[in-house]
């Protein structure tokens, strides 16, 4: 599609948006380049009314809640197979719309389609739980489907968190209402379509492009949504959360972080360089679970440091479908305005600019939004860069003495989604996953994550897990079953 003509979405059986409805659009900026990746048709509060009436019709009298699992299975896993068939051309959406290195996109194409896959498998082989009876009865507990669900995504991660919400909301049997964010709207459109196409009854699942103060607000508000999934920022949680608070519905709230990458002298150093790099440059920084926190042993922190550096000196920051590119750019012009103030805010509390600290200059990258990798230290844990998600490619690093001194300071936060330490030690490993506070601890890896392994945070960082069988427990509530078998009628 050509990117001035309008992309309509989808309500129920019929498209919204055409040139007449020009001034509701919004318009996908290309972060490598500025240019119009695409020009999308967006809902407003109004059209959640009706798509939410109809996700409840579709929940009610369509084929998919009153589906056994199994068969529901079959569905997904033909999205699974239909999302990978059209790996190449997603990823390629999703590069433009986002700005990621094509080979990140592709990594997160191939993870939808294994969350599809993953929760049909979960539905093959689900099993509800028959409880020992304490009377004359029979009892079971039953996980039943909300009714109608809504989630909401952020940009960093387009597809893959769409996919990562709405693969176990709908095969535990709820229908979906999915508000991409307004910088990335194109993949869930995208993932709509394909669900329709793998046979999903119309109405089940349904992307609304749209702002999140409008559609988003009216979303979370609406008395229709039984239950929300949020991903995104802890500020936005915190609204989102206090507002199913009074609404008495529940949620699952997936949010920012500031994790504590620690390398212990004992580390094999090189992987460790290699892999603190993994944590915080991947993804040009924009990662919820980014190891921006670097916490290294005085005994070795000259020489890390030195070596970190200049491995970071040599990183190829470039173009998104350049093979070789290690680092794209930053979402838009704003983020990376923020994200130079807080280097900015760095200097000012007395922080020393290591390594980056500004844009490149290739002449290639001038009209996108790049900024080179960075990392600062002289700072300690109480500074402000240390304390607020950046969420961008900059790294503070911190010296520590011991063991206890590394899990007072890497705790010394109000987040925690995940935490990464190298050491040779694993009596030592063992004990420190323990005492951090985060839902994620890697040892002698960062960043790696399983489909099959629950993901969440722990204080600021969230509430609930999704992935694994977690995750499909999230979309669903318990209903226990009594089957009465008296000998005899039932006294008082
Ligand atoms: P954001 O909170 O600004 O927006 C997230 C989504 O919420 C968007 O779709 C937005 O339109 C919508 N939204 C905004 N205000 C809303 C409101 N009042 N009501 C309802 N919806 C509203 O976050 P972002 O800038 O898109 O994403 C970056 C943040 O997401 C970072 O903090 C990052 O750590 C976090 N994140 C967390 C995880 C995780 O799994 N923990 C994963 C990815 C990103």
């Amino acid at each position: 599609m050509d990117a001035s003509s309008i992309r309509p979405f989808r309500i129920g059986g019929t498209w919204r948006g055409n040139a007449s409805d020009a001034p509701h659009t919004i318009v996908s900026i290309n972060p490598a380049d500025g240019s119009i990746a695409a020009t999308i048709a967006r809902a407003t509060s109004n059209d959640v009314d009706e798509a939410v009436a109809l996700a409840w019709d579709a929940f009610r009298n369509k084929p998919w809640r009153k589906l056994r699992p199994d068969q529901r299975a079959t569905t997904l896993y033909e999205i699974g197979r239909r999302l990978s068939a059209e790996r190449e051309s997603l990823a390629h959406l999703q590069m433009i719309d986002s700005g990621k290195p094509l080979k990140e996109c592709l990594n997160m194409v191939d993870s939808a389609a294994g969350h599809f896959r993953y929760y049909a498998a979960v539905c093959e082989t689900w099993q509800n739980e028959v409880t020992s009876p304490r009377g004359e009865y029979f009892s079971m507990a039953l996980a039943e489907p909300f009714g109608v669900v809504a989630c909401i995504t952020p940009w960093n991660s387009p597809i893959m968190n769409e996919a990562q919400k709405a693969a176990p909301a709908l095969a535990a049997g709820n229908a979906v209402l999915i508000k991409p964010s307004e910088e990335t709207p194109q993949l869930a459109l995208e993932l709509a379509r394909i669900c329709l196409e793998a046979g999903l009854p119309e109405g089940l699942m349904t992307a609304l492009p749209g702002y999140g103060e409008d559609v988003g607000a009216a979303l979370v508000k609406h008395p229709g949504v039984r239950m929300i999934s949020f991903t995104g920022g802890t500020d936005t949680g915190r609204t989102i959360g206090a507002i199913a608070g009074q609404r008495l519905i529940p949620v699952g709230l997936e949010l920012g972080g500031k994790s504590p990458h620690i390398v212990f002298e004992d580390a094999d150093f090189d992987r460790a360089v290699a892999g603190v790099m993994s944590g915080i440059f991947g993804s040009a920084g924009q990662s919820c679970v980014a190891g921006s926190r670097l916490f290294v042993q005085k005994s070795i922190y000259a020489r890390f440091i030195k070596s970190l550096v200049e491995k970071t000196r040599a990183l190829r920051v470039g173009l998104p479908d350049d093979p070789d590119v290690q680092m794209g750019p930053l979402i838009s012009k704003a983020h990376r305005e923020r994200v130079a103030g807080y280097v900015d805010l760095a200097r000012q509390e007395g922080g020393n600019v290591l390594v980056g600290g500004a844009p490149p200059t290739d002449p290639r990258l001038q009209n996108g939004w790049f900024y080179m990798p960075t990392i600062i230290d002289g700072l300690s844990n109480n500074a402000r860069v240390c304390q607020e998600e950046i969420f961008g490619p900059v790294l503070i690093a911190i010296p520590f003495e011991d063991e206890a001194d590394v899990i007072a300071q890497g705790n010394d936060t109000v987040f925690g989604l995940a935490a990464g330490m190298w050491t040779s030690d694993y009596a030592r490993a063992w004990r420190v996953a323990r005492e951090l506070d985060a839902g994620s601890v890697w040892i002698n890896t960062y960043k790696q994550s399983h489909i099959a392994t629950p993901f969440g945070g722990f204080k600021d960082s969230g509430i609930g897990r999704e992935k694994g069988l977690h995750g499909l427990r999230l979309y669903s509530q318990i209903k226990s079953v009594y089957f009465g078998m008296h000998e005899k009628p039932m006294g008082l």
